[in-house]
């Protein structure tokens, strides 16, 4: 069973249509590439798919669970989106332990696995142990990446992850996101940057104004693009 089902879902605002009749289908422990410019819907198509938007028509299923519940959908998912939600006063440790207290999370083993994961970014200790108020785009993207991931969730879903990161932190996070899917967690992750998918995705989705325009495998896409067939894929 595909861990992300879509069917007809569609996201209207006033005259505008944000998400158009959307058909997807996600394998459950794959990364899925959901590439699109700024405006295409990506961000709204998560919305719905994280049960914060609901669907002007059609729907969802995430980890087994139908979208617009949210209180089946919590405990599996992770999120982090385009402006991750982080207390400006707080220290990234207090912020995650915050997150953990809300999922009901062991303290000492989320601590334990928020203090793996700054390792790896590298986050310092000393940092970590400062106000988030301080901190550079980056440095906020990785305490929000680990919140995002920290319970473990069966689903993940991510906004333009690499945003703000140098280019050391961004091929770290790429490296996570497939040891993710390769533990079992379905990735969907969201990004205008098309190297990011090259490198992480078993399979791409492309929106383009509200509508899934191509889907397919990166190498698949690309061989489309080279010889042309792209265009077919509108019909
Ligand atoms: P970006 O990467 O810039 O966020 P996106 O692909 O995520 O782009 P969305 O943010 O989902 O795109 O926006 C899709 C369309 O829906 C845009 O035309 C946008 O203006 C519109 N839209 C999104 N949210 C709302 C809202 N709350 N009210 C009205 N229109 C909205």
């Amino acid at each position: 069973m595909p861990a992300i089902e879509t069917t007809d879902l569609t996201k209207q605002y006033g005259d505008t249509v944000a998400v158009a009749d959307l058909d997807l289908a996600v394998e459950s422990g794959s990364v899925f590439g959901f590439l699109g410019p700024n405006g295409a819907g990506k961000s709204t198509t998560m919305r719905m798919l994280t049960g914060l938007v609901r669907p002007t028509r059609g729907r969802a299923t995430v980890a087994g669970a139908d979208a617009t519940d949210r209180d089946a959908l919590r405990p599996r998912i992770g999120y982090l989106p385009e402006t991750p939600p982080l207390y400006d006063h707080a220290t990234a440790y207090e912020q995650l332990d915050y997150a953990a207290g809300l999922r009901d999370l062991d303290p000492e083993r989320a601590r334990e696995r928020a203090g793996d994961l700054f390792d790896r970014l590298d986050l310092p200790a000393e940092v970590a142990a400062g106000r988030i108020a301080d901190y550079s785009k980056g440095m906020r993207q990785k305490v929000a990446y680990v919140q995002a991931v920290l319970h473990q969730p069966e689903v993940v879903f991510l906004d333009e992850p690499t945003s703000g990161l140098d280019p050391r932190a961004a091929r770290t996070l790429r490296e996570l996101i497939v040891e993710l899917a390769d533990g079992g967690t379905t990735v969907f992750l969201s990004t205008h940057i098309l190297p990011v998918v090259e490198a992480v995705a078993d399979a791409v989705g492309i929106l383009y104004d509200g509508e899934l325009v191509a889907e397919g495998a990166p190498a698949e896409l690309q061989r489309r693009a080279e010889t042309g067939e792209a265009r077919s894929l509108e019909d």
